[in-house]
């Protein structure tokens, strides 16, 4: 092979095929350098259009970021802003956490969709708990929300922009607008009606230079049903399925510290394997959904599809294979009992193919604690061992397993939520898209003024496997 066609073939794989830019310094973020050995290549290449948007994102966090002049100004409490100034000024939104990784990861890189699609400047409130799990994504600038940011603790007085919209027969052009705003996209139960969707909403908060944002959803497909947004982003994403397979690996590299613990572990774990299967198991509720069954439906999942093979009980044939190839198995779970179980399961048994299945288990954290930052890093190590799969079994509803197929371009096979002893049939299904699902999505046509489903008006989103309400990008 010509070298100087592979070593550009080593930076096309490096960079993510233009989707990362060359100049961070490697020590800073390893991962950024070196998770191209441990992933295979995407098939799902960014468009040209995609890169140079990205491209000039990173200029404008360059020249809005924390501590230059633009930010100094407007994040002043009481700077006084016109609607002239909408075009020309720097632009913020800020992300606040909500719920647990999966939800807070998703949320961010809907934000970052959002805040390019605005000429906004995405900053990142992010505690201890979340200091340590990511790089700086954005070249020669931070996207962390500076400590002296006036609203750090207390957001209780801000403006929300329901009532900004419950108010908009004030005439809100005429008036000052509000230089910080609340934009409260937080899931609700009451039928999730907020008109973030609507280009009405965007024309107002367009205008607005601080937006808050409350939120634990993907909500991505919203963007896609904004008339003002469409055609971007249909430039910007010619495979409507990749958003968060690019936007994930574009914005998350793991830290140095948390690129410790996932290499540490792949190299002892996963490296040698012939093939990797992860398996996510979340269960909220062990009273309906007892270890066993999950278990008992996990096997029969993996025999269905042939991931795992068939043990042979009978104990008849090739354990005098000489050359075996293997299996590793990544559990990740809250509870130790599925990478015991299995491990036994494996351990006692010979595969009938003769395949040696190594299972194995990272942690076990018994409940969710994401208010603390090793807890967080493990979770983070999890979801990125995952995304390194071959394959993936996941739970149904989690966005911890949503993060880890996105980010590895895989269409996991999702389980059926099992009650009781009952091992559901079919215990898995294959998902059509290997992006998020939205769970709560709108249900409102602003232009009809009516109720509406949307995968009747957009044929590029359907409803998800797992949420039946919900919707998926396909
Ligand atoms: P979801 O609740 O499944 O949608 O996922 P989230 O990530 O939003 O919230 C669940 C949180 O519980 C995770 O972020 C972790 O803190 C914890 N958690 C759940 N499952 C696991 C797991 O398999 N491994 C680890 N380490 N943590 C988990």
């Amino acid at each position: 092979k010509d070298t100087s066609q592979s070593s550009t073939s080593i930076a096309n794989d490096q960079f993510l095929d233009g989707l990362l830019v060359s100049t961070f310094d490697e020590a800073s973020c390893l991962s950024r350098y070196q998770s191209h050995l441990y992933r295979k290549a995407s098939p799902y290449k960014p468009s040209a259009y995609l890169l140079s948007k990205l491209r000039n994102y990173e200029h404008l966090h360059s020249s809005c970021g924390p501590r230059t002049k633009s930010y100094n100004k407007t994040m002043r409490k009481g700077s006084k802003f016109s609607k002239d100034d909408a075009g020309t000024k720097c632009k913020y939104l800020v992300w606040t956490p909500s719920n647990g990784l999966g939800n807070r990861m998703l949320t961010l890189a809907s934000a970052f969709l959002y805040a390019i699609l605005t000429d906004r400047v995405l900053l990142v409130k992010f505690g201890t708990d979340m200091f340590g799990l990511f790089c700086e994504p954005f070249p020669d600038s931070s996207w962390l929300l500076p400590r002296n940011f006036p609203y750090w603790k207390d957001q209780k007085h801000i403006e929300t922009y329901e009532t900004m919209l419950g108010n908009s027969k004030k005439k809100i052009s005429k008036e000052l607008l509000p230089q910080f705003l609340i934009l409260n996209l937080q899931h609700t139960h009451d039928g999730h009606n907020n008109f973030f969707h609507c280009d009405q909403s965007q024309g107002r908060l367009q205008k607005v230079p601080v937006l808050i944002l409350w939120s634990d959803q993907y909500f991505v497909p919203s963007l896609f049903m904004i008339p003002s947004f469409r055609q971007e982003l249909s430039k910007m994403f010619p495979e409507k399925d990749t958003v968060f397979h690019h936007l994930g690996r574009y914005l998350f590299h793991p830290s140095n510290a948390a690129w410790e613990q996932i290499s540490r572990i792949y190299e002892a774990h996963l490296a040698k394997a012939n093939e990797r299967i992860g398996l996510q198991i979340r269960v909220y509720n062990t009273h309906r959904s007892p270890h066993q069954t999950i278990i008992n439906e996990i096997i029969a999942c993996t025999l269905q599809h042939k991931l795992l093979p068939e043990l042979d009980v009978q104990k008849t044939a090739t354990s005098l294979l000489k050359k075996r190839t293997s299996k590793a198995v990544l559990v990740a779970s809250l509870f130790s009992e599925y990478g015991e179980k299995l491990r036994t399961i494996y351990k006692t048994s010979t595969a009938m193919t003769g395949e040696l299945i190594k299972v194995y288990q990272p942690s076990h954290e018994g409940r969710q604690k994401s208010n603390n930052d090793t807890h967080n890093i493990k979770a983070w190590t999890e979801i990125y061992l995952l995304s390194l799969c071959d394959a993936l079994i996941t739970s149904p509803k989690s966005t911890f397993g949503y993060v880890a197929h996105g980010l590895g371009g895989l269409k996991p096979w999702i389980l059926q939520r099992a009650y009781g002893e009952t091992i559901p049939n079919p215990p898995c299904q294959r998902v059509m898209s290997m992006e998020p699902c939205f769970h709560y999505p709108p249900k409102y046509d602003c232009k009809a003024n009516n109720t509406v489903d949307f995968t009747s008006l957009f044929h590029h989103m359907k409803h998800c496997e797992d949420v039946s309400s919900g919707l998926r990008l396909v």
